[in-house]
Order: structure tokens, then C-alpha cells, then sequence
């Protein structure tokens, strides 16, 4: 069974084109925040939120990585579902 996921802002519903426009909080370097989950290509630091990109046309707000995933969150539910159990 396939598991579909989104990425789109969860606030405006923006949705990245791949490009590199977001910086690393770390080193600096220019990357494409999900290309790998968040996670910079060249130091490795993980960033926990991304901002809308407004100059491509989102809305320029922060918000969790992980809510930019849509259709995780039911995934991620549904996993807490079988824990409490
Ligand atoms: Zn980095
Ligand atoms: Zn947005």
C-alpha cells in the first residue's frame, strides 16, 4: 500500500518547486529544505522549522517541518492510534 505525501505550506498551501531557498542555520549554504527531510547537505543540521518562501509566492510564515507534509499527519495518527492500544 502506498503512503501519498504532499509538501505544502500549512498555512497558505504553497507548494516548493525543489529550489534551494532556504539557508542553513548552521554554515550558511543555500539549500532545498526538503530535499532531504530538513536535513543541510553540507553540515548536516537538521532544521525543526520552515519558513513559506514569500518571494516564490508563499506566505513567508514558520511552521513546524513536519507540518508541511500533508497527509503524514494521518500516518503519524494512526501510529499513536496503535500505541495507545
Ligand atoms: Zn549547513
Ligand atoms: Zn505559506
Amino acid at each position: 500500500m502506498k503512503t501519498r505525501v504532499d509538501i505544502a505550506c500549512p498555512h497558505c498551501g504553497w507548494k516548493p518547486d525543489g529550489e534551494e531557498y532556504w539557508q542553513c542555520d548552521g554554515c550558511g549554504q543555500p539549500f532545498s529544505m526538503f530535499g532531504d527531510a530538513g536535513r543541510c547537505p553540507s553540515c548536516y543540521h537538521v532544521h525543526e522549522h520552515t519558513q513559506c518562501i514569500d518571494h516564490a509566492g508563499g506566505c513567508g510564515s514558520v511552521a513546524p517541518h513536519l507540518d508541511w507534509y500533508i497527509g503524514l499527519d494521518e500516518g503519524l495518527r494512526e501510529i499513536n492510534v496503535e500505541r495507545d492500544r
